[in-house]
């Protein structure tokens, strides 16, 4: 079974070329819903947050206090390296048995939808990386749209994360985010068509 990562920037498109490739038929993974259930209530990364950073991040229902937590995470690089190696080999479990199970059910293919895929080195589980690249440009008229962001605001976020550049000498496959809406697809059902043969 051949497993695929899917990455890019913020707001590249990587939402919506996962979807499509569900649409299509493709098991796709989704790291950020993995990494909420992780952190649910009793699950084991929750007992370690808990452990090392207190209640101070945790809401009275006993849920992490998502926004505490970034804050925290944010300004402490110490913290933020803590937090990842809590979380990561959590989700990265997850994943092993999500992939096992697709494996023995006969899929030949399965896409793992990883904002942070080259970042977190969670590329060494992937056979081939899909980058959806959007330039900049792109980038900060979608969040102004999107997330109504500013154009100062949105440049920071995207200026947080490793560059476009970096990500393309990663790239076994580039999808070009920035073509229009149809043409993107058309792009994605392609490699759909050449992969899962
Ligand atoms: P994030 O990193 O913030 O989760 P993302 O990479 O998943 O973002 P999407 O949410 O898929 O990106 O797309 C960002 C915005 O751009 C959305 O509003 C989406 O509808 C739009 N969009 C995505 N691809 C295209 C395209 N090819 N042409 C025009 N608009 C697009």
């Amino acid at each position: 079974m051949k497993i695929i990562g899917l990455t890019g920037g913020i707001a590249s498109g990587k939402t919506t070329v996962a979807t499509h490739l569900r649409r299509l038929g493709a098991p796709v993974l989704d790291a950020d819903v993995i990494a909420r259930q992780v952190v649910e209530p009793g699950q084991q990364a929750w007992r370690e947050i808990r452990q090392t950073f207190g209640p101070g991040v945790f809401l009275s229902d006993g849920k992490l206090d998502r926004a505490a937590l970034g804050a925290l995470v944010f300004a402490d690089p110490t913290s933020r390296q803590q937090l990842n190696q809590i979380v990561h080999p959590q989700v990265q479990a997850v994943f092993q048995r999500e992939i096992e199970r697709l494996r023995a059910a006969g899929h030949r293919l399965v896409v793992l939808d990883i904002p942070l895929l080259l970042e977190t080195g969670m590329d060494c589980m992937v056979d081939e990386v899909w980058v959806v690249a959007a330039d900049e440009a792109t980038q900060v008229q979608r969040l102004q749209l999107r997330d109504k962001l500013d154009e100062q605001a949105a440049r920071s976020r995207i200026a947080a994360q490793m560059s476009l550049a970096d990500k393309l000498k990663r790239a076994d496959q580039v999808i070009d985010g920035q073509a229009e809406l149809e043409v993107m697809l058309q792009q994605v059902e392609q490699l759909w068509k050449e992969k899962s043969l």
